[in-house]
């Protein structure tokens, strides 16, 4: 079986484990390309857009895929959308592989807002010391308030020009872990978090530091992206596409 994953994530990267040491599936990983020293995969890999859903479509009927695997970040909402739209034209059964939102727990201080905009007004008037944790493409919504100071942690230099006055930057792959995460936010003197609710283990342990400094947390919600057959994790994508899907459409 010729199987597609849109990746760019954990469990992508899980995912084309997985599939590298099973006999049944030819598996290829798809990179949007955004950083350029990639983590090295056990299975073939693509980097770059399709063009649209429309490129997208063609590359699934020109490489006779069987299955698609959307793997991709829950803030990725772009390629969803193209990859919902593509499979249906191209009659290709897909999965959403979908990393559960993390949940407030007991001592946490979140203040959940829908976007980056509505974070960095949500900072308020007052000068604060911010710890940024979101894409690289949200940044410059935060240069409109200079009376913080921000420290942001990317894993790669952001190219715009429209930064933060005085914004350090900490150029960091995670998983992070919670007594790091404790010191970073005490050296950095950090007051405020804005976060987004990206889920998994990889990025929680910044809210773990959070819930023991007791510092609040500015949370961007999720938006809710297309998806095909919802998948919660790896093993489950896999079992999916040995059980569970459908034969390709395609051709009839
Ligand atoms: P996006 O806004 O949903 O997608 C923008 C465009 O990038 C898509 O229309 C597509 O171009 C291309 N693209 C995205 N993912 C691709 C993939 N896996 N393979 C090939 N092309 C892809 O996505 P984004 O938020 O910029 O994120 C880009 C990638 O980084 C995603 O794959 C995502 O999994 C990963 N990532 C994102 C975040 C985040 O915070 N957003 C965090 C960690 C990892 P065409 O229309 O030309 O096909």
């Amino acid at each position: 079986m010729r199987v597609l994953i849109l990746g760019g994530t954990t469990e992508a990267s899980a995912l084309a484990r997985l599939l590298a040491g099973d006999v049944r599936f030819e598996a290829t990983l798809s990179l949007a390309g955004r950083t350029s020293a990639p983590s090295p995969q056990p299975i073939a890999t693509r980097v770059g857009g399709f063009g649209g859903a429309e490129g997208l479509a063609r590359f699934l009927s020109e490489q006779q895929i069987d299955a698609m695997i959307d793997a991709t970040h829950p803030y990725a909402a772009r390629i969803s959308a193209n990859a919902v739209a593509a499979c249906h034209k191209a009659g290709v059964p897909l999965a959403s592989l979908v990393r559960p939102a993390w949940a407030p727990q007991p001592g946490d201080a979140w203040q959940n807002v829908p976007t980056a905009v509505a974070a960095a007004l949500a900072l308020g008037k007052t000068p604060r010391r911010v710890f940024l944790s979101l894409g690289r493409q949200e940044l410059h919504f935060f240069a409109a308030f200079p009376q913080h100071h921000y420290i942001a942690r990317l894993i790669e230099p952001p190219q715009q020009t429209a930064l933060p006055h005085g914004l350090v930057l900490l150029q960091q792959r995670g998983p992070f872990d919670t007594d790091a995460e404790l010191r970073l936010l005490r050296e950095r003197k950090i007051d405020v978090i804005v976060s987004r609710n990206s889920g998994g283990s990889a990025t929680y342990p910044k809210i773990e530091a959070a819930r023991a400094l007791r510092l609040p947390v500015i949370m961007i919600a999720r938006r809710a992206k297309p998806v095909g057959r919802v998948v919660m994790s790896a093993e489950a994508a896999v079992a999916w596409l040995a059980h569970g899907a459908p034969r390709s459409l395609r051709g009839v």
